[in-house]
């Protein structure tokens, strides 16, 4: 296969777009991921019909954004998300450089999505002291939340019922305070 070539027109960046969304939550050198909101295959990577094959997104996002691939390179992920397809986080490397860098890959000083766990970011859980990235399980309670809101909304109202006096008193400690920041604004 030589180097393909990809021309940059309004419709190919029209369908792109339609599929990336800029990620709040992972980052490479405080430039966001894109994340690829279509089809994802099993290993990770964003899939896209392009030029008649299936193909996976961020290669194409490559071959748009920065070029043609050089023969025999590989494209490796600087930011470790598999289905970014930031072109500022793609690089063409050869496959040795990609093997050695998959086998001084950072299983516990980040998480898969690329986080550092840092102690701030590190969740321990369940008996068994699972740790885990604190980024990616808020935003999967975020997810969740925004996906079936009713079981959250329930847990609020049985934590209210169950903590009446508590909920109360706060309530009115509240409304104290607020009064006295009034009042010395008057
Ligand atoms: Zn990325
Ligand atoms: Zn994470």
């Amino acid at each position: 296969m030589g180097a393909m070539e990809v021309t940059i027109t309004s419709r190919l960046l029209k369908r792109l777009f339609k599929k990336i969304a800029v990620s709040k939550t992972n980052f490479y050198n405080n430039s966001p991921c894109w994340e690829w909101t279509a089809y994802r295959c099993e290993d990770g990577y964003g899939r896209s019909n392009f030029q008649g094959k299936c193909q996976n997104s961020h290669r194409v996002t490559y071959l748009a954004f920065i070029g043609p691939i050089p023969d025999g390179r590989e494209i490796d992920h600087l930011c470790k998300v598999r289905h970014c397809v930031n072109p500022a986080h793609l690089e063409a490397i050869t496959h040795a450089e990609n093997v050695r860098r998959s086998e001084s890959a950072r299983p516990w000083t980040h998480c898969a999505q690329g986080h550092e766990m840092t102690p701030e970011n590190t969740y321990v859980k369940g008996r068994r002291q699972k740790r885990s990235c604190r980024t990616c399980e808020l935003a999967r309670i975020a997810r969740k939340r925004r996906e079936n809101p009713e079981p959250f909304r329930e847990k609020v109202r049985r934590y209210r019922e169950a903590n009446y006096e508590k909920v109360l008193a706060k309530g009115r400690e509240y409304d104290r305070k607020r009064r006295e920041r009034r009042k010395q604004a008057a």
